[in-house]
C-alpha cells in the first residue's frame, strides 16, 4: 500500500531543527532588518546572516530545492514542501536557506538551459546566495498574455540588440543579471518567436527607470521595476537556450516556481491561523473570550478546512512531481497556484478581523498575508488565466455527447443497464411515465 502520510524519523528530526531555528534565530531578523531580505549584505547584517547561513549548510539544508548535481540535497518536491512550509513563515527564512524566489527559478533555468560558460558566469554566485537576479518578462502593456509583448531582440553580427520596456521586474534594483524575454521572430506565434537572454546589470543601455512598491513595503526595498532596454548589445553567449525557446524556458521556470510559492503559502497561512487562534483565546468581549463565540469558532474551523486541503493538494502535486515528473503534475500545480492566492486572502482577512483594529496596522504581520494573497493572484500569471488553462486541461479528459441524451440521463442509463443485464432479471423497475 503506497499511500503514506508519514515522514521518515531522520527527516522529521531535520524538520524539528528547521522549525526551532526559524522561530528562534530567523524570525527576529524580520524586526531587526525589515524589508532588507534582498539588499546586498552590509557588514552589520553580514555579521548575523552569514553565521546563520553557515548553520543551515552545516545541517545539510542549504538550497533544498536543488538536486545534488548543483550542490543541493536532492530532497525532491515532497521533502521540499515540508521544508518550504516552515520557511514560508518568515520572509527572511528563504534567504537564510538559499531558496528565495525569483532566484530559485532563475537558477533552475540556468542549470537546465545554460551553457557551461553561462553557468560558470552566473550560477555559482546565485547558488551561493551572494548575488540576486531578475526575471524580466511582463511589459507595461500587459503580462497575462505574451502576445502583447513588444520587446525585440534583433541579430547584430553574431550578437543581439535588445530594445523595449519591461514592467514589474522584481529585484531589478539589486540584481546582478537579468533574464529578459524578447521577441526574436515576430513572424511566428509568440510561443515560437520569443527567446530569453542573460543580460548583466551593468550592460550599456539597461536602465531601471522606476521602482514600484507593494503597499506597506519600505522605501529601501528593491520592489518591482520598470526597466528600459535601450539598444542593449549582447554577445551570442547571452542567448539562453535556442532562439524561439523563450516560451518553453519561461514555462519551465514558472511551473516549479508556482509550486514553491504555494509551499511557502502554507506556512504563511498557518502562522496567521496560529495568531488568530491565540487572539481568540486571549481577547474578551461581551462576557466571554472570542474563542467562545460561535462566529469566531467558524473563522477558526473555516480556516482549518481551507488550509488542510490546500496543504494536501500541494503535497500531492509534489508527490506527483517526484513520482511521475513535473509535466504530469501540471493540472495539480495549476490548482495549487490558484488555491494559494485564495487561501491567503481568506485566512488573512479572518485573522485581521479577529485582531480587530490592531490587525489592520503595520504592528502585526497580517495585512501582508492578505496582500500576499492578492499579489499571488497576479505574480506568475493571474488567477483567471490559470483557471482558463486548468479548465482546458480538465476538459481534455471528456468527450462531447448528445446534448438531448446526456450519458447520465436516467432513460439512457436504464437502456444501457437493460442491454447489459435485461435478460437475467424478470422485471426491471422503471419510473412511471412522466406527465
Ligand atoms: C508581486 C509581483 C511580483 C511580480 N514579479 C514579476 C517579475 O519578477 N517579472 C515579471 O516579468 N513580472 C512580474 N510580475 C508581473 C506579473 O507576472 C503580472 O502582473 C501578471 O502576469 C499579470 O499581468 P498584468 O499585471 O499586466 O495584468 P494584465 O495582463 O493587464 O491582466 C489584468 C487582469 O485581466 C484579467 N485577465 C487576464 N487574462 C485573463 C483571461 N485569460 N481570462 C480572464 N481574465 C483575464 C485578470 O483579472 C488580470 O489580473 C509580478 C507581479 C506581482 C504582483
Amino acid at each position: 500500500m503506497a499511500w503514506d502520510f508519514s515522514t521518515e524519523p531522520e527527516f522529521e528530526k531535520k524538520l524539528d531543527w528547521i522549525r526551532e531555528f526559524v522561530r528562534e534565530e530567523v524570525e527576529p531578523l524580520e524586526v531587526l532588518f525589515p524589508g532588507c531580505e534582498f539588499l546586498p549584505l552590509n557588514d552589520e547584517r553580514r555579521r548575523i546572516v552569514d553565521p546563520l547561513k553557515q548553520q543551515v549548510r552545516d545541517q545539510g539544508l542549504w538550497a533544498p530545492h536543488l538536486g545534488a548535481e548543483l550542490g543541493g540535497q536532492g530532497f525532491g518536491a515532497v521533502k521540499l514542501t515540508l521544508i518550504n512550509e516552515i520557511l514560508g513563515r518568515s520572509p527572511w527564512a528563504p534567504i537564510i536557506f538559499g531558496t528565495q524566489a525569483p532566484d530559485t527559478g532563475n537558477a533552475e533555468v540556468l542549470a537546465r538551459f545554460g551553457t557551461q560558460e553561462q553557468k560558470d558566469r552566473y550560477l555559482q554566485g546565485l547558488l551561493s546566495g551572494e548575488i540576486f537576479s531578475c526575471f524580466s518578462m511582463t511589459e507595461p502593456q500587459g503580462g497575462a498574455d505574451p502576445r502583447v509583448f513588444t520587446t525585440r531582440a534583433v541579430r547584430d553580427g553574431d550578437g543581439w540588440v535588445i530594445t523595449g520596456r519591461k514592467f514589474f521586474s522584481s529585484n531589478a534594483a539589486v540584481a546582478s543579471f537579468f533574464i529578459v524575454v524578447a521577441i526574436t521572430n515576430p513572424d511566428v506565434a509568440v510561443h515560437h518567436g520569443a527567446s530569453t537572454f542573460l543580460v548583466p546589470a551593468d550592460a550599456e543601455g539597461l536602465t531601471v527607470e522606476a521602482n514600484h512598491h507593494l503597499v506597506g513595503a519600505l522605501p529601501h526595498e528593491p520592489g518591482h521595476s520598470v526597466v528600459r532596454y535601450d539598444g542593449v548589445r549582447v554577445g551570442p553567449d547571452a542567448l539562453l537556450g535556442e532562439p524561439g525557446q523563450g516560451f518553453l524556458i519561461l514555462q519551465t521556470r514558472l511551473a516549479g516556481g508556482r509550486l514553491h510559492h504555494a509551499m511557502r503559502s502554507i506556512g504563511v497561512a498557518h502562522r496567521a491561523v496560529e495568531m488568530m487562534s491565540r487572539r481568540a483565546k486571549s481577547r474578551f468581549t461581551q462576557g466571554s473570550a472570542l474563542a467562545d463565540k460561535q462566529l469566531v469558532q467558524q473563522f477558526i474551523a473555516d480556516s482549518y478546512t481551507e488550509l488542510m486541503p490546500f496543504r494536501l493538494a500541494v503535497l500531492h502535486a509534489a508527490w506527483l512531481i517526484d513520482t511521475v515528473g513535473e509535466h504530469a503534475a501540471r493540472t495539480e500545480i495549476a490548482a495549487c497556484k490558484i488555491l494559494a492566492s485564495q487561501v491567503l486572502k481568506s485566512i488573512g482577512l479572518r485573522a485581521i478581523q479577529v485582531h480587530g483594529a490592531l490587525g489592520t496596522t503595520d504592528q502585526l504581520p497580517l495585512v501582508n498575508v492578505l496582500l500576499g494573497g492578492v499579489a499571488l493572484g497576479l505574480a506568475d500569471g493571474p488567477t483567471e488565466a490559470h483557471k482558463v488553462n486548468l479548465a482546458k486541461m480538465l476538459l481534455k479528459n471528456y468527450d462531447a455527447e448528445d446534448p438531448e441524451l446526456p450519458s447520465e440521463l436516467l432513460s439512457v442509463r436504464q437502456e444501457a443497464a437493460r442491454a447489459k443485464y435485461g435478460d437475467l432479471v424478470t422485471s426491471v423497475p422503471s419510473l412511471p411515465d412522466s406527465p
